[in-house]
């Protein structure tokens, strides 16, 4: 394990989010390559941690005052042996070939556990929304979607939304895809309702994470009624979070985005989810402007001198990290902790350092892993693949149905498969050796290729 690791390190050295991700993977997954040793004569890992293809384009655009601007798009198509490359887009100024590859990794898992036949891919660029007129970002989108076009297809990679990429940009990548190759396809999801999209595809990775954490819950027959949670982030998956824990009966007291995060005491209740609806997708505002309009509530700016995030030291049931990668340190863990917190449910991907990770599960925390708890998305991605395919609408109620089943099913899958490698209760663990089998046999099985 230790080889495959500095192999991977060694290779790409600055690439330290994937190293962390292959890292987590290879900790889990011990027990199952020491019981099979067929994977390791058959160099199962050191192609799993192998992208199938990357691809690196320039996006050259316009912005409004006429002047050319180039970013950088990416698209990593990790594994396809369980179905086509399936990931979000990223477009963030975070955003590199190491990020991408983490994420390209982690999706891989993620996919087979939702029990759809889909691969693993990600992409995205270095690009910066904020801030952006409508007519840049659709000049942006345009222009990254003449590259990647020639790449994608609804049975090869079908990329969908992540940070900064929305119902906004798909519908533009959408549009220009749809020029070039003189088709009308499922390529990608997230689409608008009324041209292929899915009831509850929006909804579905903050929902999908908030049935994961009552199913966690109901292991100790604990609900959600009537507790508190800190949700961090608030864009697409932290507002449907809020929203599916307000039907749940909990009480919100925490968003955030980049610059800082407010604290709530009274509750982020529906009016005030609506105002920030309204405030991120529509006025594509700050979090700090809540407190404008909810004075009661109090703001704080991010501070580079903390080495901790503030967010998490509240009093508190549940968390619901649900911005971006390593928002939770050992610090925060350790603060969590110590406010009582029982249940941790990853919206975002991989937003626990691994020291956090060690804390919340030797405190017998129910630690739900992204891969697992924020799996909601891709699933409905794939349902809404199924429609396309079929030429169907489901009602919202079947693909709320759906979804709650899927939810269930991951649950289940990572208990027993914990279970099945002798570390009960360690979801981190299930669903990495669930995902790994899934489609190590599949490579198995399909030769060396
Ligand atoms: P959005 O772009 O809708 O929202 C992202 C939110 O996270 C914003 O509030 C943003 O603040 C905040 N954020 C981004 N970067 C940072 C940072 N470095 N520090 C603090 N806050 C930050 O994205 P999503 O809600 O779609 O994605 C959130 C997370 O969920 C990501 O980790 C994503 O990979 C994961 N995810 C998303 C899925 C989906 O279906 N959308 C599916 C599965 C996982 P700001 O506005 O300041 O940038």
């Amino acid at each position: 394990m230790d080889d495959i690791l500095e192999l991977v390190k060694n290779k790409d050295p600055q690439e330290r989010e994937f190293h962390q991700a292959v890292m987590e993977v290879l900790i889990s997954v011990k027990p199952v390559l020491d019981q099979n040793p067929v994977y390791r004569q058959a160099k199962i890992l050191e192609r799993l941690v192998e992208p199938e293809r990357v691809i690196l384009f320039r996006v050259p655009w316009m912005d409004d005052q006429g002047e050319p601007q180039v970013n950088r798009g990416f698209r990593i198509e990790m594994n396809s042996a369980i179905g086509p490359y399936k990931g979000g887009l990223r477009f963030h100024p975070s955003v590199t070939l190491g990020i991408l590859k983490f994420l390209a990794f982690e999706q891989v898992f993620k996919n087979a556990l939702t029990t759809l036949p889909m691969g693993g891919g990600k992409g995205g660029s270095d690009f910066d929304p904020k801030g952006k007129s409508d007519n840049e970002m659709m000049r942006f989108c345009h222009s990254f979607m003449c590259e990647l076009y020639r790449h994608i297809g609804p049975n090869t990679d079908v990329p969908a939304g992540d940070i900064g990429v929305g119902a906004r940009e798909i519908g533009f990548l959408f549009g220009m895809y749809k020029k070039l190759s003189n088709e009308f396809s499922g390529v990608l999801t997230g689409k608008g309702l009324n041209w292929g999209g899915s009831l509850i595809r929006p909804e579905a990775t903050g929902y999908g994470s908030v049935y994961f954490s009552a199913e966690m819950l109901t292991t100790r027959n604990k609900t959600l009624k009537g507790t508190t949670c800190l949700v961090s982030g608030s864009g697409n998956v932290a507002q449907f979070t809020v929203e599916k824990l307000l039907d749940l009966g909990a009480k919100v007291v925490t968003l955030s985005d980049s610059s800082g995060y407010i604290f709530d005491e009274s509750g982020i209740d529906r009016e005030k989810l609506e105002y920030i609806k309204m405030l991120k997708n529509v006025r594509r505002g700050r979090i700090k402007e809540y407190i404008e309009k909810y004075t009661e509530a109090v703001y704080s700016p991010v501070d580079p001198a903390h080495d901790y995030n503030p967010l998490w030291d509240h009093k508190a049931d549940c968390a619901f990290p649900s911005a971006t990668q390593n928002e939770i340190n050992g610090k925060d863990a350790q603060n969590l902790v110590d406010n009582g917190i029982i249940v941790v449910s990853e919206g975002a991907n991989m937003p626990t350092t691994p020291e956090g990770i060690d804390i919340f599960i030797n405190h017998g925390l129910l630690y739900g892993p992204g891969k697992a708890a924020n799996a909601g998305g891709v699933s409905v991605s794939g349902l809404e693949m199924t429609q396309n395919s079929q030429r169907l609408n489901w009602t919202r109620e079947e693909v709320d149905n759906r979804l709650k089943m899927i939810m269930k099913s991951i649950h289940q899958t990572c208990l027993e498969a914990a279970a099945q490698y002798g570390t009960p209760g360690n979801y981190m663990n299930g669903a990495n050796i669930a995902g790994f089998v899934k489609v190590v046999d599949a490579m198995m099985d399909q030769g060396l290729v």
